[in-house]
């Protein structure tokens, strides 16, 4: 009789934790973030799309604004978004942003030509992200959303840079002595971005991290992540999720997208390179930080 009593609970409980296993996600949402934290807040593709934007801004102190939010269209890019958000959470990353950003506003918007995010342009103390040409991207490299997410928010990361804290003290000495990163940026602040988002986002295409970038590497795990890391270490074999999408699915757009990221990536850089002085974006933040992608 007791056993009896005992394998009725013990089933009970089993039903009740299969129940709060939350859904995993659909095939068309592969998981593109190697996860440095368990995840606290798995990401459940039941949700609706307006439990999930409040989902964010509750269980990581976001403000979300703009339209596309709610919109499922864009479930995709909101996965991700929800993703790196999880997979950075146990490392010191987000209220080390907090402390110096405040409660970050997120808008969700089109920013047009071929810039697919900024902190501090389009909206002041705030990251906008192009969600449409995210989608665009996210076809044929989803790890290209969370990079370029990280990139923005580290933006807001580094505000404080001006005060010369130690993490910029120690990272001005890299970047005096290794310079840029990968193909994109020409300025400490626009490398710091790229050393950090792409620390998270390892399955990212083209992601320049090689045990030549080791000096990069270690510095982001240990003075931003808090010794945690995205994947195993620098030169390790790294299994990424493959894209969902069949071969071929997206054949014809594929090479649309990767002209139009050289594209972007070519005139993002001649905005790095000429600065606020001849397109006055600095004007349009009341913070003093602003950069564009
Ligand atoms: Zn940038």
């Amino acid at each position: 009789m007791f056993a009896r009593v005992v394998r009725v609970v013990i089933v009970a409980l089993s039903v009740l934790a299969i129940s709060l296993v939350p859904a995993p996600a659909r095939a068309d949402e592969p998981v593109v973030i190697p996860d440095a934290c368990t995840a606290v807040h798995p990401y459940d593709a039941a949700q609706s799309m307006a439990a999930l934007q409040s989902g964010i801004e509750a269980n990581w102190g976001f403000t979300l604004t703009g339209k596309y939010w709610a919109d499922e269209t864009y479930r995709p890019i909101v996965a991700v978004i929800w993703h790196t958000l999880d997979a950075i959470s146990c490392t010191p990353y987000l209220d080390a942003l907090h402390a110096k950003a405040g409660v970050l506003g997120l808008y969700a918007t089109s920013i047009g030509g071929w810039v697919a995010g900024d902190y501090g342009l389009t909206r002041a103390d705030t990251v906008s992200l192009d969600f449409p040409q995210l989608l665009t991207n996210y076809q044929t490299d989803p790890g290209h959303v969370s990079r370029l997410f990280v990139h923005e928010m580290t933006h807001a990361y580094s505000r404080d840079r001006g005060t010369n804290p130690a993490y910029w003290a120690d990272f001005s000495a890299l970047y005096a002595k290794n310079g840029r990163f990968g193909s994109y940026g020409g300025s400490s602040s626009e490398t710091f971005s790229e050393v950090v988002g792409y620390f998270v986002a390892r399955c990212a295409a083209n992601n320049p991290y090689t045990p030549s970038e080791a000096a990069y590497y270690d510095f982001v795990k240990a003075e931003v992540f808090g010794g945690k890391e995205f994947g195993p270490a620098l030169g390790q074999p790294l299994s990424c999720e493959p894209s969902a999408n069949p071969p071929g699915a997206y054949a014809s757009a594929s090479a649309a997208v990767q002209a139009a990221i050289q594209d972007r990536e070519a005139a993002a850089a001649e905005i790095a390179a000429n600065g606020a002085e001849i397109y006055g974006y600095e004007s349009l933040s009341t913070s003093g930080a602003s950069d564009s992608d």
